[in-house]
């Protein structure tokens, strides 16, 4: 139940009114130069700060740990207009992955000093799970954490740790024991970034970008009260977290907005003989099989999300679906955007893109992100768990395969 009893249309004024004040139109040009998955730097602290200091930082959490009391159709109607704004995308490693895990394996002085500071933007997170050598095998992953006296001693490393290089605490999973099963072996603990023994080095990504990274643990000491759950207990943990990061949020909004861009670039190039690429029938037959599937993800999303308090999951098999309809719904918008770029699509834009860039893109303005979006957007069934590996949930879970 809502502690907000305004009307859905009163509500959905408000959320409108904030976002044409709150949303400035330097943010908004700072938001249009950025192709990564995430908002960085300056932008993603101007925004964090906006929506903290209205109190709408974390709409899906409870309203007992400083989530706005929302129902869920107020959640949706403020991720679409947001998403409909071109708002830019928070990191969630904080507040959509590690904030549900603290509020439900966390002790009450776990919840009471990281929950606040995840709000606030203090802290700012990062996911250390895959290993170079654990992946989708996620369950074989080697990073060793020894408790001596108060602590664990952590040696190994992670990688493809988004943001580690801005973040200033990690959540991530250890090996504890080896003994039984891979997963009967895991803890699940958080540590600063700045603990001694922590390094990271950077990877750039094809687009140009520095988005993930690779992160060293040399004899780190973690204090075991920096554990969430009990030891060799993580697996199940790590789990709860992945439901949050596959079926958390809603992609149906932000996938009509890209289909819109799609639109405004065939409407804007010709197609050789007089008229637009959107009047090309071809074209405007695989815009519109996108725009079918986009709004089945949509309906699906706004199904399951209404049916679930704030703070709760979707449970694996739909956090699956989404995951997986999502990501390649997205690369097939991004793929052809980039072929109705026609030529404009080999410029390198590279110095037009980021925040801070000032150079004027090549060609005209809605040239500037769809080669990067596009070449970022391969990790969308890459990164929090590829394809086969939700096909292979999906059989087990839904199918009973
Ligand atoms: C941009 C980006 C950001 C990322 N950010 C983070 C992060 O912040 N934190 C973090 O911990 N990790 C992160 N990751 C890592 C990501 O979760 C892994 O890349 C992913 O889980 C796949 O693991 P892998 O790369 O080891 O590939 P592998 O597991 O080696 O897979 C290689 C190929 O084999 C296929 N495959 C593997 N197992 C099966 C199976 N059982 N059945 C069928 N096919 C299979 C896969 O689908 C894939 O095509 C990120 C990755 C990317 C690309």
């Amino acid at each position: 139940m809502s502690s907000d009893e305004r009307s859905d249309e009163a509500f959905a004024a408000d959320v409108r009114a904030f976002l044409a004040e709150k949303f400035t139109p330097d943010l908004k040009a700072m938001t249009a130069r950025q192709a990564g998955v995430f908002a960085e730097g300056e932008l993603a602290e101007r925004w964090h700060n906006i929506l903290y200091e209205q109190g709408w930082i974390a709409p899906a959490w409870p309203e007992a740990y400083g989530g706005p009391g929302w129902t869920a159709r107020q959640r949706a109607i403020f991720s679409e207009a947001c998403a409909r704004a071109g708002t830019p995308k928070l990191p969630g490693m904080g507040l959509s992955l590690c904030g549900p895990v603290i509020m439900r394996y966390g002790t009450e002085a776990q919840k009471a000093f990281y929950l606040p500071r995840m709000l606030s933007g203090e802290h700012r997170w990062c996911q250390g799970y895959s290993e170079p050598q654990s992946g989708s095998d996620l369950a074989s992953l080697q990073l060793r954490a020894v408790p001596d006296g108060d602590d664990y001693v952590l040696n190994g490393t992670k990688i493809w740790t988004t943001h580690a290089h801005t973040s200033n605490w990690i959540f991530l999973l250890a090996r504890t024991s080896t003994e039984g099963k891979p997963q009967e072996g895991i803890s699940f603990m958080v540590s600063p970034m700045n603990a001694p023994g922590i390094s990271v080095r950077p990877i750039i990504s094809m687009s140009g970008e520095h988005e993930v990274n690779q992160v060293f643990f040399d004899n780190v000491r973690v204090p075991i009260a920096n554990r969430m759950g009990k030891e060799n207990e993580g697996w199940t943990v790590a789990k709860y977290l992945l439901e949050f990061e596959r079926g958390g949020g809603t992609s149906g909004p932000a996938m009509e907005v890209a289909l819109g861009r799609l639109k405004t670039i065939a409407g804007d190039e010709e197609n050789g003989s007089g008229g637009s690429l959107l009047d090309e029938p071809g074209f405007r037959a695989r815009t519109a099989e996108l725009e079918i599937r986009m709004a089945a993800l949509d309906w699906t999303e706004r199904r399951l999300n209404g049916g679930k308090a704030t703070g709760e999951s979707v449970g694996q098999g739909a956090a699956s679906m989404k995951k997986l309809s999502a990501a390649e719904g997205g690369q097939l918008i991004e793929e052809l955007a980039v072929e109705a770029l026609g030529a404009y699509a080999a410029a390198d834009q590279r110095s037009a893109l980021g925040v801070h860039a000032n150079e004027a893109p090549i060609g005209k303005a809605h040239a500037l992100t769809p080669v990067a979006r596009y070449l970022n957007g391969r990790a969308n069934t890459v990164f929090g768990g590829s394809s086969e590996v939700q096909r292979n949930i999906l059989a087990r879970t839904v199918l009973g395969l």
